[in-house]
């Protein structure tokens, strides 16, 4: 990965209109956490505006802990129900907390039946796409799936060696034309037949929330002029960089996942 030639640094001219929008749907009682941790990556990745779509029980604490991010709540207090909004996003991350309630199954059945924006999925989204892979087929080309080695074996079934889950990986990358950022030491991301090994990172991000700040990196990146390879390229590369930056500070014990998003910056700024 060449990741000095993906990077492209913002403009002089620009303004948050022209940064990109992302908008990241997840949450749930318990579990809005994710999404907020989430959300916030995006705005540290660089994306000029960010929303997140939650059920209403999150409002207060996602409002509090992220004022720079625009909230739209579903009418369920305690999960989500139905995705509909007006805004127009430039990328779409959903899973983070979103837990797999009969009714959130339903939801996002429907809002891939509609979507045509480009999407990252993860967590019990994506388990739940593994229960119904028809769906699959509603995923926009490009689609950034980011499951970690549980999620990726409940997509392409048990295998036996990590040489046939790369193979299942590539087949399954290629069958439906999607983008998989396989999670672990090392990220490997798989676009049909090119595997991509990420540099960076170590097992500091053994940690709660991990996963969810990738999501929103990715996310936030994607919603800026990035394709969907170079947004899970870049976002794999920086997420990794944060923990080899944070390490003197942190050690890998005391590194959470708010250190992710607190060490982006330094890690962007190696990339200038
Ligand atoms: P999740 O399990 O969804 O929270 O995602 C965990 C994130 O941390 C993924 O990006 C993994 O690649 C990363 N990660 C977890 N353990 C390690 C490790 N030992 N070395 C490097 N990266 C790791
Ligand atoms: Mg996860």
């Amino acid at each position: 990965m060449n990741i000095q030639k993906i990077y492209k640094p913002v403009a002089a001219q620009a303004h948050k209109g022209t940064q990109g929008h992302a908008l990241l749907i997840g949450g749930s009682y318990g579990k809005i956490g994710a999404i907020t941790l989430s959300s916030k990556a995006a705005l540290h990745a660089g994306a000029g505006l960010v929303t997140a779509f939650i059920p209403k029980c999150g409002y207060p604490i996602l409002q509090t802990a992220n004022p720079e991010v625009m909230v739209i709540t579903d009418k369920v207090q305690e999960h989500i129900s139905c995705i509909e909004f007006t805004i127009i996003p430039n990328a779409i991350g959903i899973g983070p907390g979103i837990g797999q309630e009969q009714e959130t199954q339903d939801a996002l059945h429907q809002f891939l039946q509609t979507n045509k924006t480009p999407l990252v999925i993860d967590a019990d989204a994506l388990n739940i796409l593994s229960q119904n892979k028809k769906w699959l087929e509603l995923l926009p080309p490009q689609t950034i799936l980011t499951p970690h080695p549980k999620e990726l074996e409940r997509l392409i079934g048990k295998t036996q060696s990590d040489e046939e889950t790369i193979q299942k990986t590539i087949t399954f990358s290629k069958e439906h034309q999607l983008i998989v950022v396989k999670k672990g030491a090392p990220t490997q991301i798989i676009d049909g037949d090119n595997v991509y090994e990420n540099t960076t990172g170590n097992q500091a991000l053994a940690t709660a929330g991990s996963g969810d700040v990738l999501t929103g990196i990715i996310t936030g990146l994607l919603a800026q002029t990035y394709t969907p390879l170079e947004a899970a390229q870049l976002g794999a590369y920086l997420h990794g960089l944060t923990a080899d930056l944070a390490l003197p500070h942190t050690g890998h014990e005391s590194f959470v996942a708010s250190n992710i998003i607190h060490f982006l910056g330094k890690a962007f700024l190696t990339l200038q």
